[in-house]
């Protein structure tokens, strides 16, 4: 028995209506496109994913890219072709903004496309995920020429992209970045050198254009002086054919936990041809645009992988027979879902990811209205709600996941720590999650320092409004008066926390920053408890007790309402206990 994955089409139906899908295909820039077509798509692409992707994640997981001898990466047997197949059914286009020459999906649909790519093979999904984040990128910040010769081919897929911030000395500190760029005969030259490059290098498409942060010369210290820099791996390909190679070189690829088939680089960029994307000093500016993207990617690629481990651990549960109930005879062994004990940490997973799911479609949701809501007054509403949730959507299902994983493998026993049932490489690939892309220690900071802010007219009062909403629609149920009471509680704790956080940041830094992550967890608990809420009362009034995926999202929320928010609250009540801990405890060496 391995690892299972089907495309959870139903799953996603339910968390489109909670975020509100038809708002969001209500927008003058999706008309034309109704639920029907959106459905569709989703379907199709599931048995794409299905028939060409994930068939390559156990065997891209085993054989790994490899530098060969000739300085150029090899990515594992079937990825050339499988890409080839991506690129020429246009699916990395598909879910491209219009404005960029794409076909101008939703987020939201794009973001559940992700999922599905995610889940059936994480490794590959990465290439065109950065890919999607360069295109972003270069839509805000290139020059005409500049979206001229390289967003064709990335909209595409036909070359890839990456994102090049990270160095030896200059990881979460991104302003402690040396790589240097100098202008020379009205042309920029790049080097330096780069470190865990996703998909530096590989043989899926002819050409690579690597998004570089550099530091011109006399340029301020820290992140006010870094620009960017569009460095592509081959010369030309803009009228005629690509040129020769570009001074960028492969120093090594890096032995990995997970994701085995990801090429992740070196690159030494040796006097390497740059064209500066925007204006000098504006590069940190720039890359968040590419950042903000791949955060939420990344949020996604920990639900993608969550509801995989699901899948496999539910359907092992289910054949593997093991031990007795109470009161029944021997011989008679049950299978092992017939255990409360392995039901309960199923539930606790199937809890998690829905939560998960709802958390980064609702701010998938908020981007597209951001981006083309009618007024201006929706558009800025909605940009700053996906501001504050981005860090959540990031970090929480990020460490949901490693959670889920582990469960998973518990679910299966022993046959979970060896290789062949699958699990055991989830559980891998998994870990990568909470760190890149800034870890999660960061995006807690991100949320803390940059997020927060109490004023009736922000978006976190709009985001707790809509929590209390939900808590009163919960009244509906019979189990409502208590769920719904625990959940109002909870927002009067967050806010409270709150309150304290916002003082903290003023006078005393530490204390805040020691908090951070619980509050981060504990906040992502209430308010996707606030999305469970209303997917339960929208489920409830569907009300099919045949659809075993209604039934098991039902238990899944009333679990995360009436025992994980409680936790939460005990977090969020206890931070100073946190803090005080943190500030006794000793860190020399001892
Ligand atoms: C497989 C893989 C793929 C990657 N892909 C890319 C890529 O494509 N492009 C790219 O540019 N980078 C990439 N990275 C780099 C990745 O983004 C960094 O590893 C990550 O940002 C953390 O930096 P670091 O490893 O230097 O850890 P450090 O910054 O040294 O952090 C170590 C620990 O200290 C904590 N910490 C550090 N500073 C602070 C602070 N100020 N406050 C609180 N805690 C702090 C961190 O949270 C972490 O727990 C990749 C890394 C890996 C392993």
């Amino acid at each position: 028995m391995t690892d299972t994955f089907k495309p959870p089409l139903a799953d996603i139906d339910a968390a489109f209506g909670v975020v509100g899908i038809y708002e969001v295909l209500g927008l003058h820039a999706f008309a034309g496109l109704d639920r029907d077509s959106v459905d569709d798509v989703l379907a199709t692409f599931a048995v794409f994913v299905g028939q060409e992707i994930a068939p390559l994640n156990r065997s891209g997981d085993r054989e790994g890219s490899v530098l060969t001898a000739s300085g150029v990466v090899r990515t594992p047997a079937g990825f050339k072709e499988a890409y080839r197949r991506y690129v020429g059914a246009g699916w990395p286009a598909a879910a491209v903004a219009s404005i960029a020459g794409g076909g101008g999906l939703p987020k939201l649909v794009a973001t559940a496309m992700e999922e599905l790519l995610t889940g059936a093979n994480l490794a590959f999904s990465l290439c065109p995920m950065l890919t999607h984040g360069a295109v972003e990128l270069l839509t805000r910040w290139g020059s005409a020429s500049q979206k001229a010769h390289y967003l064709p081919r990335l909209v595409t897929g036909e070359w890839t992209g990456t994102m090049c911030l990270t160095e030896p000395d200059a990881g979460s500190d991104v302003g402690a970045i040396h790589t240097s760029a100098v202008q020379r005969d009205g042309c920029w030259h790049v080097t330096g050198t780069k470190i865990f490059i996703t998909w530096g290098d590989h043989d899926l498409a002819d050409n690579i254009v690597h998004l570089v942060l550099a530091r011109t010369p006399g340029a301020p210290v820290g992140t006010k002086g870094l620009s960017l820099f569009l460095v592509p791996a081959r010369h030309g390909g803009h009228d005629g054919p690509l040129g020769p190679r570009n001074a960028v070189r492969v120093v090594s690829l890096e032995q990995k936990l997970g994701i085995h088939a990801s090429p992740t680089c070196v690159l030494s960029f040796e006097d390497a041809e740059a064209e500066l994307v925007g204006d000098v000093h504006q590069g940190m500016a720039a890359m968040f645009t590419m950042m903000n993207s791949a955060r939420l990617a990344v949020g996604v690629e920990g639900l993608g992988l969550a509801e995989r481990a699901f899948q496999s651990a539910a359907a092992y549960a289910i054949e593997r027979e093991q031990g007795t109930r109470p009161g029944r005879e021997r011989p008679h062994p049950v299978a092992i879902i017939e255990h409360p004990d392995v039901r309960r940490m199923l539930l606790r997973m199937r809890a998690r990811i829905d939560a998960s799911r709802l958390l980064i479609y609702r701010t998938a949701a908020a981007l597209d209205v951001a981006d083309h809501g009618t007024a201006a007054e929706d558009r800025n509403g909605a940009a700053a709600l996906a501001a504050l949730l981005v860090p959540l959507a990031k970090a929480w299902p990020t460490n949901v996941v490693n959670e889920v994983t582990s469960n998973a493998i518990q679910v299966f026993g022993g046959a979970g720590f060896i290789e062949d049932s699958g699990i055991a490489q989830l559980y891998r690939d998994a870990r990568i999650t909470s760190i890149y892309e800034g870890t999660n220690g960061i995006q807690a900071i991100d949320l803390v320092f940059r997020k927060l802010d109490l004023s009736p007219e922000g978006a976190l009062h709009r985001l707790l409004n809509e929590v209390t909403e939900a808590a009163a629609s919960l009244l509906e149920r019979d189990d409502g008066p208590m769920l719904s009471k625990v959940l109002c509680a909870s927002v009067d704790v967050l806010v409270d926390a709150t309150r304290t956080l916002v003082r903290a940041r003023q006078t005393d830094c530490d204390w805040a920053l020691a908090v951070a992550t619980p509050f981060l967890e504990a906040a992502a608990v209430v308010i996707g408890g606030g999305l469970l809420a209303r997917q339960l009362i929208a489920d409830g009034s569907a009300g099919d007790d045949s659809d075993v995926h209604r039934r098991r999202r039902e238990a899944a929320a009333v679990f995360h309402l009436s025992h994980l928010v409680p936790e939460a609250m005990t977090t969020l009540a206890t931070l100073d206990a946190v803090a005080r801990s943190v500030r006794m405890f000793d860190t020399s060496r001892s």
